[in-house]
């Protein structure tokens, strides 16, 4: 048997090979110099025009787009009304902002497991934890595939909870047809270089509802207007605006809405390379009785964004930490997606203990997630794949 890098033999690969990274072209460049070169830098005519883009590509009826995801999930939680004394019920595999939206309102996030097989939110625990407390749902989007809209709006409408839809990994996704965006009461996007399509920093909420989409701009900037409507002492004054809450300036710049824009003329060829990429791997690992694959429901058509592989330990000597290294000295640098979020040290201290979410739990500690963007090749992909196939074989019971 071929001995493994990481005990000295020859790896896989030459170079390393990283889980993510962005595409910028020179087409994208060029944006960025053009919008540099006009009057507004911020907040200008390419915010309107990614604005108008991003319902085109959603369906939804408004978009607000902000600084970053996280910025976008804080303003819709915000917008949702979430508040002292509410629990909102948010995905337990997930990244931490998800979560900390709710808490920066002062809110309680009540974490629900995933299924075991698509690693979803699991409609069932979302029921189970329904209080008179409840006040909304934070459902993601999880590697992209599409959460179970029917089964959760159900639960909204018969609970009276809004829900608010964390797509930082699914722009480009449909759900029965619908493009995810226009589904959620709210939905919000994150531009980060790792995602699908990126303004280096970014983010967007989508909502289909006026009443919202006003908070949310509002909110966007400082919770300042300049709409008489809204103010309380109205004037006609062309200087005056008004202060009616507490905002905060989460703008984007108009230099990264060129970007974005740029972007997103590219997502179907985004998507499709990543589907493609998709497909090559589940192929490869589908029959490995070591592996197993992410389940897909029929209601998704999924633009991944992560490429996650589960080990199953009973068939392996090797455990998690073990098999990473092990890709990681082949050169193939994995990363994990994600810590159970009530596991990190800082909702430890709020109280929350291990045992909460078994799903959540026993998956963090079987999973990794492999190279997948639009400019990883066929050659990249297979190079992926015969690291993994070395290293299973190498600890295979
Ligand atoms: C990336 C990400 C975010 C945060 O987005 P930023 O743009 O980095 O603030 C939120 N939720 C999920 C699931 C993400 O992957």
């Amino acid at each position: 048997m071929e001995e493994l890098a990481v005990f000295g033999g020859d790896p896989v690969r030459k170079t390393p090979i990283h889980y993510g990274r962005q595409c910028i072209e020179e087409d994208d460049i060029a944006a960025v110099v053009e919008a540099l070169r006009s009057d507004l830098i911020t907040c200008g005519p390419r915010n309107e025009e990614l604005e108008e883009k991003l319902c085109e590509i959603t369906g939804a009826r408004y978009a607000v787009a902000v600084a970053n995801g996280t910025a976008a999930l804080h303003l819709a939680a915000m917008a949702a009304g979430f508040g002292e004394g509410d629990e909102v019920i948010v995905s337990a595999i997930t990244f931490a902002a998800s979560a900390n939206c709710v808490l920066y309102c002062g809110a309680r996030p009540v974490f629900a497991d995933i299924r075991p097989d698509t690693w979803n939110i699991d409609p069932e625990s979302v029921e189970r934890l329904i209080t008179s407390r409840t006040r909304g749902i934070v459902a993601v989007d999880f590697t992209g595939q599409a959460v179970e809209h029917d089964a959760l709006r159900r639960i909204c409408e018969k609970n009276g909870l809004i829900l608010i839809e964390d797509a930082a990994h699914a722009i480009g996704t449909k759900y029965k047809g619908q493009p995810v965006g226009s589904i959620a009461d709210m939905t919000c996007f994150s531009f980060h270089p790792v995602k699908t399509v990126t303004g280096g920093e970014g983010g967007a909420i989508t909502t289909d509802d006026e009443q919202l989409y006003h908070r949310l701009m509002r909110l966007r900037t400082h919770g300042i207007t300049r709409s008489q409507e809204e103010m309380v002492h109205p004037t006609d004054a062309k200087w005056y605006n008004e202060q009616v809450e507490l905002g905060f300036n989460y703008r984007m710049t108009d230099f990264q809405a060129a970007l974005l824009l740029s972007q997103l003329n590219k997502l179907p060829k985004f998507a499709e390379r990543r589907k493609e990429l998709v497909r090559k791997y589940d192929q490869a690992f589908r029959d490995m009785p070591e592996i197993s694959i992410q389940r897909e429901i029929p209601e998704s058509d999924t633009v991944r964004h992560l490429y996650v592989l589960r080990l199953k330990p009973d068939r392996l000597t090797c455990d998690r930490r073990q098999f990473f290294d092990a890709l990681y000295a082949e050169n193939v640098c994995a990363q994990v997606h994600y810590l159970p979020v009530y596991w990190h040290s800082y909702y430890e201290k709020l109280g929350y203990v291990k045992g909460l979410c078994p799903n959540a739990e026993s998956y963090y500690e079987e999973v990794m997630s492999l190279p997948l963007y639009y400019q990883l090749t066929d050659a990249d992909a297979e190079d992926v794949i015969r690291a993994v196939n070395k290293v299973v074989e190498y600890y295979r019971k």
